[in-house]
This record gives C-alpha cells, structure tokens and sequence, in this order.
C-alpha cells in the first residue's frame, strides 16, 4: 500500500495505491517475510505530512511502513529459517523484502495471538508502562486520569495503574460500549466526553482532583486536566489525537499557567527512546495476563485492501482496544 498524495484532514481513498510488484529471491542478509497482522497506528498521520518531526516522512510512491507481524517463507540469513515468526518494521505490504537485522524472532505462545506483539506485549504496551510510571512516576494512591482510554495504551494504562496501586483511575472515551468496558476492566470510573464539557466530567469523576494524567488526546482533554490536577501533580504527554486530522492550529489549553502556582509538572515522551524497558515490562505484563489482572482487546480488521479504512477508522475511534489488519492467503 502505497501513499501517493500528502492528505489535508482526513486521509482520503486516493491518497493511497494498492500496487502489486514482483518480488526477488531473498539477497544475502535478507528474509521473505508473508505478513499476518500488520498495525495501524496514530503515529502513522504524521508520517503521511512532510512536516519536521521525530520520524521522517512516507516517502511519496513507495510503500509506507508500520509494525508487522509474519512468517518467514524463505531465508538467506543463518539466523533466521522458513517458519520462524517476526516481527519487523515492513508493514503496509503481504510480502516483504526485510533486512535480518531489521527482524525479531517472536516465539509463538499457545492462546495468544501474534498479533498481541503490535499491542500489549509490543509498542503500545510499553508506551503504557512507561508513560505512567517513569514520565508521569505514578505511585501506589494515586488518583489518575487517562484519556484516549479504551485505545490500544489507554486500556494498558489504565489497568497498569490498577494492578501499581493507583487509588482511582479514571477514564474518558468517545462511545457509551466503550465506557461500559472500561468500567468492567478495572477503571474506577468512566465517561464519555461527547457528554458534555470535559472538564465538568472530569470534575464529577474524580471531584477531590487528580495526581496523575495520561494524555492521549490533548486540546480540550489536556485543560480539563491542567485544572484538575493537584499540586506537584504530574502529566505524561504521549499523543494529541485530537489534532491529528486538524486543518486549522488547534487551540492550546487556556490556563497553561495553573501550572506555576501548581507546580506541575508536564513531561512529553517518545516510547522508542525507552526500550531499554522492555525487559521489565514484558515479565511484568506476562504475570498480569496470566492473572486476569490486565484483559487485553483488539479490533481486527481482515485484507490488506481494507488497511486505510481501517486506519481512517483508529483515528475516528471505530476501534476497542488496539486497532490490527489481518492478512489472509
Ligand atoms: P488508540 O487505540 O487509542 O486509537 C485512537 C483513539 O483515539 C480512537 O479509538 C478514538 O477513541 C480516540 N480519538 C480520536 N479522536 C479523538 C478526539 N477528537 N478526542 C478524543 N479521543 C479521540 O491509539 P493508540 O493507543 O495507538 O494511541 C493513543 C495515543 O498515544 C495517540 O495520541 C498516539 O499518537 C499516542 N502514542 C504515543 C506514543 C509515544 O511514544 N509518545 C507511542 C504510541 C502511541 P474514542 O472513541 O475514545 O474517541
């Protein structure tokens, strides 16, 4: 699937290609890799612009990229052989030409999907644990905050600060089946911000205020937590979704200067800058799933032809849990 034209607001149907090309023999050093599941994720639009940013651009008539998960049909590397499962950075695509180097063997776990390598055992999973814990330094009696909540890191985090000892989490989500399954995973409570202005939700929600917030979303979400959040409270600032389709600069939190007399602290983050944590995360999740403590959910969307609708669908919130596309035959 190739981008072949920068959207302006919502990504239409004709920014994107679906080409078909042939594929050489693996050169040395290289894997063929059939793809299985590959991930659609918010980082992506930002990617689809030519602005100045952490990653670098899509490049315009060539196949974007994104995590996937595959097997290896054939191999010309002594590391790797046909049948191994990877998982690498070649989305977007059935088949894929990846460097050895740019792949990780995943070992298949019975009853887990693969595809739980592009959420809670993957990306999104550790942007959860790190975020709340060492950006925001969440501690046993908090009262925390996560908008963006019944998303792929929403959910993790909201459960992570649970099974830490948070004291009340709260959450907000764009759908009323979205807030009844936050309720019934470990949120103390939840709304959905259609219902009125976020900061009166929020209020109702947590009225003694907050210690910690969990962006997602940014805007509106951001100043209702600005103003919510108790002294030397902190804020883990992940994503702005609200802004990612936005045409227009949107308009920053109007009381940005609570934050002097508060002594808040609002700390951004890169997940990719934190994989060094990865080695904790993934034993400490894996005991959490093994105990029901955290319950993982995910949106599978079927054929690489549906990957931009599926895409579209993420940032207008269609998704429960972590948006993936399955890739059959
Ligand atoms: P999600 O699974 O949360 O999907 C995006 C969700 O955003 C949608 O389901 C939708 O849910 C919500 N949304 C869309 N528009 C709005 C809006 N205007 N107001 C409020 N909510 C909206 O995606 P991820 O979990 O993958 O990502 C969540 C956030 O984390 C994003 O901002 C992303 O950019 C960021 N991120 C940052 C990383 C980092 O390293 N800093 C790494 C990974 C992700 P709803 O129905 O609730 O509206």
């Amino acid at each position: 699937m190739r981008l072949v034209a920068r959207p302006v607001g919502v990504p239409a149907d004709e920014c994107f290609e679906l080409a078909e090309v042939d594929l050489p023999d693996p050169a040395d050093g290289q894997l063929l890799v059939h793809n299985r599941y590959i991930s659609v994720d918010p980082y992506m639009r930002g990617r689809m612009t030519d602005a100045k940013s952490y990653v670098p651009p899509f490049e315009l008539g060539k196949a974007m990229e994104g995590g996937a998960i595959g097997e290896v049909v054939a191999s010309a590397s002594p590391d790797f052989a046909a049948g191994d499962l990877v998982i690498h950075n070649l989305g977007w695509r059935d088949l894929a030409l990846v460097p050895a180097g740019g792949a990780r063997k995943i070992e298949p776990t019975p009853g887990v999907s693969p595809s739980a390598h592009l959420g809670v055992l993957g990306m999104p999973g550790l942007t959860a644990y790190v975020g709340l814990l060492d950006i925001a330094e969440m501690k046993p009696g908090d009262t925390v905050f996560i908008s963006g909540a019944a998303g792929a890191v929403g959910s993790v985090a909201g459960q992570i600060a649970k099974a830490r000892g948070a004291a009340r989490v709260v959450g907000s989500a764009g759908t009323p089946t979205k807030v009844a399954w936050l309720r019934e995973n470990g949120f103390d409570a939840a709304f959905d911000y259609h219902d009125g202005p976020v900061r009166k939700l929020l209020k109702e929600a947590a009225p003694d205020g907050i210690d910690v917030y969990f962006d997602n979303v940014g805007g509106d979400h951001l100043e209702a937590a600005i103003s919510a959040l108790k002294p030397f409270g902190r804020a883990a600032l992940c994503g702005a979704i609200s802004s990612y389709n936005a045409t227009e600069p949107p308009a920053g939190p109007n009381n940005l200067s609570l934050a002097v007399g508060k002594r808040l602290t609002l700390r951004g983050f890169i997940v990719t800058d934190h994989g060094r944590r990865m080695k904790d995360y993934l034993p400490e999740m894996a005991g959490w799933l093994r105990e029901g403590t955290v319950r993982w959910q995910e949106t599978v969307v079927d054929g690489l032809e549906n990957a931009t609708g599926a895409f579209r669908g993420l940032l207008a919130g269609e998704n429960l849990g972590k948006m993936v596309v399955r890739l059959n035959g």
